[in-house]
Parts: C-alpha cells; sequence; structure tokens
C-alpha cells in the first residue's frame, strides 16, 4: 500500500524522493503545505516522470468533507468520511483575529466521560497521523486567505490515547517549511492519563496542554470521568507538575460549569486547592446540551453567581462560551455518525 503522503516528516518525504534534484521535494511541499493544491495532476511545474512516481509510490489521499453545517456566529462543523467508511468532525470557529480548527484524534472514545457526546459510544479505531493532518490541511484551505491561527486537540477522541499519531502530527505541521504552525498556538487537551502527560513532556515536542478537570472532588470526578477512578486528581496533579518543569507553557485547566453538579462552594474550595500551587488558568465553559444526557445549561443568574465566587481563585480565570452550540459543534457535543445514539 502506498505510504500517505501526509503522514510523512519533510525529510522523510526528502529521502522518499532522493532520486529527484532536491529543489523537486522543496516545490512539492509549497503546493502541498503553502497552496494547498493535493492532487499531484494539478501542480502544474512538476515534470511528468516526478507525477507519474508520486502517483504511483505515494498516496494523497484526505478526508473527505460529507456535511457541513454554520452557527450564526459562523462556526462551522464539518463532517468527514474516512477511507474505510467512518466518520468524523472538526469544527473551525472563526473570531475577528483568529481561526481556530478544533480537530478530532480518534474515532469515538474509550474514556467514556458521562456529559460527552463521543464518549457514549466508545472507541473504533485511532486515527492516523495522515487523518489528523488532512484535517489540518482541510480547515487551512477552507480558511484561505486568512490564516488558520491555532489549533486545539479537543474534538473527537483523547489525544493522549494516540500520543504517537498525534506527536507525529505536531512534528509534521510545526516544520519550517511545511505549515510552521507555532506550538503556542497549539492545545492538546486531555482528560488526564498521567503516563501519557509525562510521555507528551519527555517527548520533546513543544505544545501547550489542557486539563478537562470537571471537578476538583475525587468522588464527583469518578462520577464524571470514570478516568479518575484509575487515576485519581493526586496522580494527575504530579504529572502536570512533571509537565510544567519540562515545559516553558502554563497548563490550561477546563472546567465544564455543570448545575447541580460542579458549581457549589465546595467545588470552589476544591478547585482552589488543586490549582493552588500550579502554574495554570482557568477555563470555565458553561455545558452544552446533549441530547439524552441527564444535565443542564447553567442559566444567566447561576453563571454570575458561580463567577462572584470564582474571584477568590488565584490563577487568571477565563468563561469561556461555547461557539457552534445550535450545531452541535460545541464543547462535548461532536459525535460523527452516531448522533443519534440512545443510552
Ligand atoms: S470528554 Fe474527551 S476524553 Fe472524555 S469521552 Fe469525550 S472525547 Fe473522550
Amino acid at each position: 500500500m502506498p505510504v500517505n503522503v501526509f503522514s510523512l516528516l519533510p525529510q522523510e518525504l526528502e529521502s522518499r524522493l532522493a532520486q529527484f534534484p532536491a529543489f523537486r521535494y522543496r516545490q512539492l511541499l509549497h503546493w502541498l503545505y503553502g497552496r494547498f493544491v493535493f492532487a499531484p495532476e494539478h501542480m502544474t511545474d512538476l515534470p511528468l516522470t516526478l507525477k507519474d512516481y508520486l502517483l504511483e509510490n505515494l498516496s494523497f489521499e484526505l478526508p473527505q468533507i460529507a456535511l457541513e453545517k454554520a452557527a450564526q456566529d459562523q462556526t462551522t462543523k464539518y463532517s468527514l468520511s474516512l477511507t474505510d467508511g467512518e466518520n468524523i468532525e472538526m469544527v473551525i470557529i472563526p473570531a475577528p483575529k483568529k481561526r481556530t480548527l478544533c480537530v478530532s484524534s480518534q474515532v469515538g472514545c474509550a474514556r467514556k466521560c458521562s456529559f460527552c457526546a463521543t464518549g457514549r459510544w466508545g472507541l473504533t479505531r485511532n486515527l492516523s497521523a495522515a487523518e489528523i493532518v488532512g484535517q489540518i490541511l482541510i480547515a487551512a484551505s477552507i480558511c484561505k486567505p486568512e490564516r488558520l491561527t491555532n489549533l486545539v486537540f479537543m474534538g473527537m477522541g483523547e489525544p493522549l490515547d494516540n500520543l504517537e499519531n498525534v506527536l507525529k502530527t505536531l512534528q509534521i505541521i510545526q516544520a519550517n517549511n511545511t505549515l510552521a504552525f507555532s506550538p503556542r498556538r497549539t492545545t492538546v487537551s486531555t482528560c488526564g492519563i498521567p503516563q501519557q502527560i509525562i510521555k507528551l513532556a519527555d517527548s520533546g515536542i513543544k505544545t501547550k496542554l489542557a486539563l478537562s478537570l470537571n471537578s476538583a472532588i475525587n468522588a464527583k470526578r469518578d462520577n464524571l470521568m470514570p478516568i479518575n477512578k484509575i487515576h485519581p486528581l493526586e496522580e494527575i496533579k504530579s504529572a502536570l507538575k512533571y509537565y510544567l518543569k519540562k515545559s516553558t507553557f502554563r497548563v490550561t485547566l477546563e472546567y465544564i460549569l455543570i448545575p447541580d453538579i460542579n458549581m457549589g462552594k465546595d467545588d470552589i474550595k476544591a478547585l482552589r486547592q488543586f490549582a493552588g500551587d500550579l502554574s495554570c488558568k482557568i477555563n470555565f465553559i458553561p455545558y452544552n446540551i446533549v441530547p439524552h444526557l441527564p444535565y443542564r445549561s447553567p442559566t444567566e443568574i447561576e453563571l454570575q453567581e458561580f463567577l462572584q465566587q470564582a474571584q477568590s481563585l488565584h490563577q487568571a480565570i477565563t468563561l469561556r462560551r461555547s461557539r457552534g452550540a445550535g450545531i452541535c459543534g460545541a464543547c462535548g457535543q461532536l459525535a460523527g455518525n452516531h448522533q443519534g445514539v440512545t443510552p
């Protein structure tokens, strides 16, 4: 089977094209990552011999857009079909000065967080590096002539359960002769798998890290996120400290606000304790309704009361109002072709 060109680091591509003059491989990279032209037939300045070689020896397959839904705020969710018939989703969130892609790393997810649409149907498979790079390239070409500025691994899947391919993706897109994507503008979000956080830190590949925390009380977090029964908060916190020693970035704690579950005074107190000695900022995200799940979104009054209490936290806090909720493109709402799944 020909290797997918989007799974290759620039140096790997160069060695595969060693029989051609070096400038040819740079031309190819420019077509793929500079002009977003993905079919050798359309690369007008490549000689026929090289085009034939590329078509015979490499695959240029990308996920295909099957469906596109835009919300009023222009946040757009794309359903993408993969070569084996599986479906994933990605979301592009435009803002005046930035364009963020929320990218998927798996088909489904094994972690079964109780508030998440993806977690409800389990894991089908990991995405390959080519399938993750493919989403980024499709998004970059959609954003043209503007640049895709930010990348968050907060789509379908637990990125650290597919660490090898996520790291390869980061290496590919951060290379100078591809997208030169800044690590400062990349965030990998995890439900909290200590050994994988440590591997990420040890990899030397730079990215920001977000922990999907959602409760700093073990008993509550056990209910929200089953991973917590295996790796409780204390273990996760030491892994975060390890990451912080090796990284120049602060960690982000993501905290989805669910009324009657994690918005009380005891929750703030526990959060203050957990975050107290961590170099971090905290993002609060009002819960987005997922059909068939027993949670509701906070009212404006509940939100304001909570934020008032959260002023006692020592870290920078932000309220991130999820975009794209009307199209099920907001945080926790992505479910691929399993949107209608029932419990
Ligand atoms: S929140 Fe993330 S880790 Fe949890 S089930 Fe959903 S996709 Fe998986």
